[in-house]
């Protein structure tokens, strides 16, 4: 429960914040109850505010990307989420061959941008949904690329307001880590440095790496990507669907049938439906290949 004297010490900042909001609205998988509270901060001034007063008035908040990643409980969210747009959504070239990205920027307008502007490296990100922030937090890649070879620096906030800035060598960017995991963090913006290349040879990898995403993977049905980190020497969805996995399903969720590593939401699926199926999955291939599955989607919310 929030109170409503916090709700309108927030709106005192000029920041819009709506109470109960359905995160199922808000995530890729079509899932999520409700959250007490949702902002949306506009500049670094308003999310340094927004931040300090949830620590004076010991409201918990969460950053929400484009709620790609995330599979939210059917009891919502404690406290806040956090919205990052306006300036956050802007991204320049700073430098020659460097462009800066703020975190609620989607990983989209980014490619596009840097393809405009004839810059390439970031056509692996080409069809990975979110946001900046979400991709340097989970250090998302794809098809051989991922953030760590294109990151040069992230500005962040701290849980007290303070604007710093880690460089690459010390992002701790590893598979679906960073330094920002699991800490109070938030990431503000990227800086990526890219290397010339045509604007037609860039288009023609992103269009090639966008019909294998098309051919291999369910993108018409909401899902979280890949449930399952890719264990060592093996795949997640070729141990699934060994196991005669593909296709199986428990309440409104279900491996997807084009996809073993991917978990669709086909009816209704509830959070508990997903954590079941997972479950599930993580027992028939622990027990019949000898190897533990752990989770690349994050789950939110009530226990
Ligand atoms: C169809 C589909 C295909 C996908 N394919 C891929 C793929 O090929 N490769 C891949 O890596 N992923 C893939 N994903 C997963 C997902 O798109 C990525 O993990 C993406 O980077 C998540 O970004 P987001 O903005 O949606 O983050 P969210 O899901 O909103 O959040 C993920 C985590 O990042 C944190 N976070 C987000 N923004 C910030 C910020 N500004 N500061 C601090 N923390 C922040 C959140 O708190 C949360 O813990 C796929 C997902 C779908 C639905």
């Amino acid at each position: 429960m929030i109170e409503n004297h916090f709700i309108e010490l927030i709106r005192q900042e000029n920041v819009e914040i709506m109470t109960d909001v359905e995160m199922k609205n808000h995530t890729s998988f079509r899932i999520g109850g409700k959250a007490d509270a949702m902002c949306e901060v506009k500049d670094i001034h308003s999310l340094r505010a927004v931040i300090l007063l949830c620590k004076v008035h010991h409201v918990p908040y969460f950053i929400l990307g484009m709620g790609s990643n995330l599979l939210v409980s059917d009891k919502g969210i404690d406290g806040l989420v956090v919205k990052l747009g306006g300036a956050f959504c802007e991204i320049a070239l700073t430098e020659e061959n460097t462009l800066r990205a703020g975190a609620g920027c989607s990983l989209a307008k980014l490619c596009v941008f840097a393809k405009n502007m004839s810059l390439g490296g970031l056509e692996f990100a080409w069809g990975i949904p979110g946001s900046v922030g979400g991709a340097v937090y989970m250090n998302a890649g794809a098809y051989d690329g991922e953030m760590k070879q294109v990151v040069a620096a992230v500005d962040y906030m701290d849980s007290k307001g303070n604007v710093k800035r880690a460089h690459r060598e010390d992002l701790d960017l590893s598979y679906r880590h960073s330094l920002f995991t699991d800490t109070d963090n938030i990431i503000l913006s990227a800086t990526f440095l890219l290397a010339p290349k045509s604007q037609g040879d860039i288009q023609e990898r992103m269009t090639e790496l966008m019909e294998r995403r098309k051919a291999k993977q369910p993108i018409n049905h909401p899902s979280a990507g890949s449930v399952f980190k890719r264990p060592e020497g093996a795949y997640a969805a070729a141990l699934i669907e060994d196991c005669g996995l593909k296709g199986f399903s428990l309440g409104g969720a279900q491996v997807s049938p084009k996809h073993a590593g991917f978990i669709v939401n086909d009816n209704g699926a509830s959070a508990q439906d997903v954590l079941d199926l997972i479950a599930h999955i993580q027992e028939v291939v622990r027990e019949k290949k000898d190897i533990d599955l752990c989770c690349e989607v994050r789950f939110v919310g009530r226990k």
